[in-house]
C-alpha cells in the first residue's frame, strides 16, 4: 500500500508535536502546518531531523481560508492528496464573559472552529472521490463540560462537534469518517502556562487519574482512529480526560 500522507495543523505545537513524530513513526508521511507568526519553524524542522524525522512544513493561517486553499493545493503539489487530516490548531483567550472583548470571542472562534471548516473543504472532496479518508477535529473536554471564562473556547470546540456529527452522515458511504476527540488536561505548555495554584489546587483534584494526560496517550488514540480497524467509529465524540467528565 502507498504511504499514506497526514496533515497536522498546529503540528509543532505542545500536542501537535507528539501527534507529528508518533504518526510518523506509525508510517504515515506527515506534513505539519505552522502559524504565520511562528519564527522558530525552520528550528523545528532541523530539531525533528536530527531525531530521524522529514516533515513538510508549510506555514498557513487557519483563520483564513484563502491561506488554506493554497497552502493545500501547494501540499498536493509537492506530497501527494491528503488521506488524513487532524484539525488540531487553536488557541485560548480565556476571561469572564463580563470582560470579554469581541476580539477576544473572534479570535478564539476563527482560530478553533472556522478553521476546521478551512481546512477540511481543502480535502474532503479529494478523500470521498478516493474512497478513503479521516478527519479528525482536536476538541476539549471544556466543549463537553464548560468552564469557567471559556464562553468563546468551549463554544468554539462544542461547534466543532456538531460539525463533526453532520459532516460524517455525508461522507460515511465514501469510506471517510470524521470523529472528534475531546482532551482533558494534558501536559503541553497550554496547560502547564495554567498558575500552579490554579492547576494543583484546583485542576488535578478533578480528575481521577490524578495527574495531566500525557501527549503519547491522545496521539496513541488519533493513530487508532486512522487506522483501517476504526472504519466503523464515526461521528463520535471520544473523550480523553482521566475520568475527569463522563457523558
Ligand atoms: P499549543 O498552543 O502548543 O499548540 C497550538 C497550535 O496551534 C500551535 O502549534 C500553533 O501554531 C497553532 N495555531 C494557533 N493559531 C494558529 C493560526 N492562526 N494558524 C495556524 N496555526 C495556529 O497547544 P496544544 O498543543 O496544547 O493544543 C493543541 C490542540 O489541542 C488545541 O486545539 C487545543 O485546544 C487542544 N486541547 C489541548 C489540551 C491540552 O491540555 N493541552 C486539552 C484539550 C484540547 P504555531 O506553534 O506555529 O504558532
Amino acid at each position: 500500500m502507498t504511504q499514506r500522507i497526514a496533515l497536522i495543523t498546529g503540528g509543532m505545537g505542545g500536542l501537535g508535536e507528539t501527534i507529528s513524530s508518533k504518526m510518523a513513526d506509525a508510517g504515515y508521511r506527515v506534513v505539519v502546518t505552522y502559524s504565520r507568526s511562528n519564527k522558530t519553524a525552520d528550528k523545528w524542522v532541523a530539531q525533528m531531523k536530527s531525531r530521524g524525522y522529514e516533515f513538510q512544513a508549510y506555514p498557513c493561517d487557519v483563520t483564513d481560508y484563502e491561506d488554506c486553499r493554497a497552502c493545500v493545493e501547494q501540499i498536493v503539489r509537492s506530497a501527494g492528496p491528503v488521506d488524513i487530516l487532524v484539525n488540531n490548531a487553536g488557541i485560548t483567550r480565556d476571561m469572564t464573559f463580563r470582560k470579554m472583548a469581541k476580539a477576544d470571542w473572534d479570535a478564539v472562534i476563527h482560530t478553533n472552529l472556522d478553521s476546521v471548516f478551512n481546512m477540511t473543504k481543502q480535502v474532503c472532496d479529494g478523500m470521498t472521490e478516493r474512497g478513503w479518508g479521516r478527519i479528525i477535529n482536536v476538541s476539549s473536554v471544556n466543549g463537553s463540560k464548560g468552564a469557567f471564562g471559556q464562553t468563546n473556547y468551549a463554544a468554539a470546540k462544542a461547534g466543532m462537534h456538531g460539525f463533526t456529527k453532520s459532516l460524517a452522515l455525508e461522507v460515511a458511504r465514501k469510506g471517510v469518517t470524521v470523529n472528534t476527540i475531546s482532551p482533558g488536561y494534558i501536559g503541553t505548555k497550554m496547560v502547564t502556562a495554567i498558575p500552579k495554584d490554579i492547576l494543583e489546587g484546583k485542576i488535578i483534584p478533578q480528575i481521577p487519574v490524578g495527574r495531566l494526560g500525557k501527549p503519547d496517550e491522545v496521539a496513541g488514540l488519533i493513530i487508532y482512529l486512522c487506522s483501517q480497524e476504526a472504519a466503523f467509529v464515526n461521528g463520535a465524540n471520544i473523550a480523553i480526560n482521566g475520568g475527569q467528565h463522563m457523558q
